[in-house]
């Protein structure tokens, strides 16, 4: 009989938490996961109070970069739904951007979002939002299904991934997309910069992060989860800015200034001349599990 009990090697340590390689769940996770309680008052309260104060100022500073970013994530799912299919919902909406740029493409939008101040925002900015946590009791209430469902920096802080996916799942339409984007941990940049100039895993974050994905893992529970897996991608691999000798771990000013490097990179590839090239790039990258972020877009398979 399959295990199904938490188990796997411990590779780290952490803030009082082990980091393992979970045998059952397919992909790195803390241990203990955090309660449920724990987690609800971290993020309904303090996350972007305490932990983020800069997070949406910072957003605001970053809007033409952001925006060329969402257009990115848009632009697949139009390119993979048939015209007239333009209804998504994004899970975590946080200050409510992405789905601004949906209202600005056409498309019928719904953010859910458990932080007060983030989801006041969005709705300051037109967006609808419900200020509360996706589980399957509200995908039950909320009564509507959705073509496309977005959930940027979701996965990594949430007790239970699976259960997310299935909820998502189930609020989906026949052949509706999904679009997961999660930190990219344990990747080979990471492990060169460990194992080659003794960085310390500067990546873990618990209790806010309790799992560490890679393409690879999260493609795993993609397809356990019933989604068949139609696009993979990058978000600029800003460790690379570490292997050149700039190291901004702790130094939120020289961080700031590689990420600024970073949005003009990425701005200057969207121009058409090189628009090709960077997909194909953020491509490449993904193969070989190069990126910040994972990006993953799939599919619900019909049952
Ligand atoms: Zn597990």
């Amino acid at each position: 009989m399959a295990s199904t009990a938490h188990n796997g090697r411990l590779i780290d340590r952490a803030n009082g938490y082990g980091i393992i390689e979970c045998e059952l769940c397919g992909f790195i996770h803390t241990d203990p996961i955090p309660s449920k309680e724990e987690l609800d008052k971290l993020y309904r309260d303090e996350y972007y109070k305490e932990e983020k104060p800069l997070y949406i100022e910072r957003t605001i500073e970053d809007l033409r970069w952001w925006e060329a970013v969402y257009d990115d994530r848009y632009d697949f799912f139009e390119a993979h739904l048939p015209a007239g299919r333009r209804a998504i919902l994004d899970v975590g909406c946080g200050p409510g951007y992405f789905l601004k740029r949906g209202l600005e493409r056409r498309w019928m939008c719904l953010g859910i979002e458990p932080s007060r101040q983030a989801s006041s925002h969005a709705i300051s900015l037109g967006v609808e939002v419900l200020n509360t946590f996706l589980d399957g009791n509200l995908a039950r209430e909320i009564g509507r299904k959705f073509d496309a469902i977005h959930l940027s920096e979701v996965l990594e802080h949430v007790p239970d991934p699976a259960r997310i996916l299935d909820a998502a799942s189930g609020l989906l339409n026949e052949g509706g997309l999904i679009c997961c984007v999660v930190p990219n941990d344990y990747s080979p940049v990471q492990k060169t910069l460990r194992g080659k100039l003794d960085y310390k895993p500067y990546w873990l974050a618990p209790p806010h992060h309790i799992n560490y994905f890679s393409h690879a893992s999260l493609s795993r529970l993609f397809k356990k989860t019933g989604f068949e897996v139609i696009g993979e991608s990058s978000m600029f691999p800003i460790d690379f800015f570490l292997l050149m000798g700039d190291n901004y771990i702790g130094n939120d000013e020289l961080g700031r200034a590689s990420h600024l490097r970073r949005k003009r990179l990425d701005i200057m590839l969207d121009e058409p001349e090189l628009k090709g090239f960077k997909r194909d790039m953020y491509g490449i990258m993904a193969k070989h599990g190069i990126g910040r972020e994972a990006v993953i877009y799939g599919k619900k398979e019909s049952k």
